[in-house]
């Protein structure tokens, strides 16, 4: 990986509910490198959108946070929103999941442009913002012929372009895509991502790219990682990750994706836990095929394997912190059938 443009060191964020909190992130850390693209995946509920809004300060009201996210030496967490907000844009940018909701339905596509510009970068001239706009806008497939329409003008894939131009117009270094193609058909969604994948090349910009999509995170991502309850199960580079994924959940999320080659359809026995009150020992004992006695009662400590890649399983170790007689199988109801023709 290249030098760390941002670094997120035991980030925490629980949403307060009468009872206990939802620990929706629970202890993770990230590195991103410059003009690196990272994927994040895993099953729905498992944080993954949190942890992208907890990185750029753009939590609901209620949520707490706490931890380090380490931006340019400045520890994002710590900041006053005020502060990070005005960050947002030039340096830190987010791709939502439905663009028409985000786009002023009365506003000509040129207006949104300069008033994202005007908002930063006040001293651009007129024709400055024109000229950037268009090149951005060109970056996206978008002709300059359209620059005066309305966004109900434009297809759905055409809007998230004009999200993502947005976004990009003010040359941020850390861009965030939450689901960016959630509304979209197929075609259109492998061209969004390609074009998402393809920003280190076009703007040198660094990508976190939260989707359920892995076959554009085996294609376009440099490094990906697996969420799993609040947590980083795996992280690693993608090559490694795809050819021997370490992890059990890892393991079962690859199985169940759907290829030309697919013959028998597999989903994962059970569903993601409640964030309220998680299992104890490693969160995914209840669903893993693997579980050992340790397993339900101790919580896994992160191990690195020797290609680099990070993983919180006791398959992994260290063997010596597993008590004696812990590491055979974990005794339990069936979980579920997985299997289906
Ligand atoms: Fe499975 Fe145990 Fe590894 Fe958790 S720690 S993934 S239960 S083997």
């Amino acid at each position: 990986m290249t030098d760390a443009i941002l670094q997120v060191r035991n980030l925490r964020v629980y949403y307060g509910t009468p009872g206990k909190p939802v620990r929706a992130v629970d202890g993770v850390s990230l590195d991103i490198g410059e003009s690196e693209v990272v994927g994040l995946v895993g099953e729905s509920g498992c944080g993954k959108s949190t942890l992208g809004r907890g990185i750029l300060g753009l939590l609901p009201d209620g949520a707490r946070a706490d931890g380090e996210v380490l931006y340019d030496g400045r520890n994002l967490v710590a900041m006053p929103p005020k502060a990070v907000r005005r960050m947002r844009g030039p340096e830190l940018g987010l791709i939502f999941q439905e663009p028409m909701t985000r786009l002023n339905p009365l506003l000509r596509i040129s207006d949104h442009f300069r008033e994202t510009l005007e908002q930063h970068e006040p001293d651009l001239t007129d024709a400055e913002v024109k000229r950037r706009s268009l090149e951005t806008l060109g970056r996206m497939g978008i002709p300059p012929t359209r620059f005066r329409q309305y966004p109900h003008e434009f297809s759905g894939g055409m809007r998230q372009r004009i999200m993502i131009a947005l976004a990009l117009v003010l040359r941020p270094k850390l861009l965030v895509a939450d689901e960016p193609t959630t509304s979209l058909d197929v075609i259109v969604e492998g061209q969004i991502l390609a074009l998402l994948a393809d920003l280190k090349n076009n703007f040198g910009t660094a990508l976190l790219l939260i989707t359920h999509n892995l076959g554009i995170v085996a294609e376009s991502c440099d490094r990906m990682a697996v969420m799993y309850a609040g947590r980083i199960a795996e992280e690693g580079p993608v090559r490694e990750v795809f050819a021997d994924p370490a992890h059990p959940y890892t393991r079962d999320l690859l199985r169940s994706t759907i290829s030309l080659d697919t013959t028998t359809l597999y989903s994962i026995p059970g569903a993601p836990p409640n964030l309220i009150d998680p299992p104890p020992g490693c969160r995914f004992h209840p669903r893993c095929p693997n579980a050992m006695r340790v397993c339900d009662q101790l919580e896994p400590i992160e191990q690195r394997l020797d290609d680099g890649r990070r993983v919180l399983c006791w398959l992994h170790g260290p063997s010596e912190r597993i008590p004696q007689g812990a590491g055979a199988p974990l005794e339990r109801e069936a979980i579920g059938v997985a299997d289906e023709a």
